[in-house]
């Protein structure tokens, strides 16, 4: 069986069921492929911070945030000090963050795509893509327990996800030269899980007491449990010897007495890798693009995808809309110059931190001195979550973008 559609999404996940809602406003006859069933796993910390909001905001998702647990701020551990910062006052951002489970999160967005007229097809996988010439043709889809069927479409939107077979298969590849995260998380209940901060733990440290570079978090769901999980970059030059199953047990030992956390009685404990800094290549081809994580698009300094899953998709489905009403497949080439506009700058700062505190003394110094001002740890959530002014403001936004033209100056980081 051969059938036809303007635009396959693989993968169902955000990047890809936003994709395919926006298309589907347009008019456009979209399938999403996902290879799982909704409401679905995914090993995620579930914390949307501001730009995540807006990103489901602009997606038409108020009523659905609406409903999900609201967090007012980070309370950030480290160096023998703990503080309370805000999520700041923002003319684009709201103030204002959620924690939610990806079961939850994703089978809304893909809700939402099914409403708005998008075909939505569980449980089947996209095998390998006929790519001659780059272009995709026929790519053969596999219904779990059923035959394999081809489907033809005109554009394919690549959204599988971190481990993008299905890009690979086209020939993309991460720039190993980029940073990757590694992280562990898992579901405890805690009689504080409708606490209003999500919290994250500086100090993180294995069990010989060794200070690692990266971050522990506890993020409340504010339905009786707590994501609990850690993360750690491969800036880190020993992070390959690191056992991550470790550091969490360590770490849910050492977290605060107030969250009632039984380490013993974690659920899903499940890691994943985290692809970052738009470190995937080629993003586009002849009749395709590249969102998410496929795209290796996180942000370093956060370890933040969702937002950026759902702003990359966003910018593919108006160029795959575009090309599909102007009959013109080269518009998808305006894809990477739309995306280094907007991040490379951003995410090359973000780089240079992370090499930075690769090297744990630096990390511990820069800890210690940091969380001894509230000022300066109010910018540095600001910097780290993407959520500076659009125009230049403040003072230390103007020292943010010298800090960020020096990088721009320096040696590749
Ligand atoms: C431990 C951990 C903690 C994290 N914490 C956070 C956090 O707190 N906040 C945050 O913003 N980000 C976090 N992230 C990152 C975030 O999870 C990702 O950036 C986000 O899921 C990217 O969305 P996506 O749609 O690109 O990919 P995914 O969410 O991975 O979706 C891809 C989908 O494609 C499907 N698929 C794959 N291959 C195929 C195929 N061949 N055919 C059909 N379907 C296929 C998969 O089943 C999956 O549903 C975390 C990541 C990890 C590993």
């Amino acid at each position: 069986m051969s059938l036809e559609c303007d635009v396959l999404v693989v993968g169902g996940g955000p990047a890809g069921a936003s994709a395919a809602c926006r298309l589907a406003r347009h008019g456009v006859d979209v399938v999403v492929v996902e290879k799982r069933r909704f409401p679905r796993e995914k090993t995620c910390g579930d914390g949307l911070t501001p730009r995540s909001v807006k990103a489901l905001t602009d997606l038409g998702m108020s009523d659905e945030l609406d409903g999900w647990h609201r967090v007012r701020g980070l309370r950030a551990y480290g160096g023998g000090h703990v503080l309370e910062l805000e999520w700041p006052e923002h003319p684009v951002f709201p103030s204002y963050g959620t924690v939610v489970t990806r079961a939850e999160l994703d089978m809304a967005i893909a809700e939402r795509a099914r409403k708005e007229g998008a075909r939505m097809l569980e449980e089947v996988e996209a095998t390998e893509p006929a790519a001659g010439s780059g272009l995709v043709g026929a790519v053969r889809l596999k219904p779990k327990g059923d035959a394999i069927f081809e489907l033809r479409p005109r554009f394919v939107i690549v959204a599988d996800g971190s481990l993008s077979r299905f890009g690979r298969a086209l020939g993309n590849e991460r720039d190993r030269r980029y940073p990757l995260g590694m992280a562990i998380r898992g579901y405890f209940d805690s009689p504080e899980s409708d606490d209003d901060y999500i919290e994250s733990h500086l100090d993180i440290r294995d069990r010989d007491g060794r200070a690692l570079p990266g971050y522990g978090w506890i993020f409340p769901e504010g339905d009786g449990t707590v994501n609990v999980g850690i993360g750690l970059l491969s800036t880190f030059r020993e992070w390959k010897g690191v056992n991550t199953s470790h550091l969490m047990e360590a770490f849910t030992h050492m977290a605060p007495a107030h969250w009632g956390i039984d380490p013993e009685a974690g659920r899903s404990v499940r890691g994943g890798k985290l692809p970052m800094g738009l470190s995937v290549r080629p993003r586009v081809g002849p009749n395709w693009l590249v969102v998410g994580d496929a795209a290796g698009a996180i942000n370093p300094f956060n370890g933040e995808g969702i937002a950026y899953a759902l702003e990359t998709s966003e910018v593919a489905a108006e160029l795959v809309a575009e090309a599909l009403h102007s009959n013109d497949g080269s518009v998808l080439y305006r894809y990477g110059a739309i995306l280094d506009d907007r991040y490379a700058s951003y995410y090359r700062a973000a780089r240079a931190f992370v090499r930075l505190i690769g090297e744990p003394r630096v990390m511990k110094v820069l800890t210690a001195v940091g969380m001894r001002s509230r000022p300066l740890m109010s910018f540095v959530l600001r910097v780290m979550a993407n959520l500076l002014a659009p125009e230049l403001r403040r003072p230390d936004e103007v020292l943010y973008r010298v800090a960020e033209k020096l990088v721009a100056l320096g040696p590749e980081p």
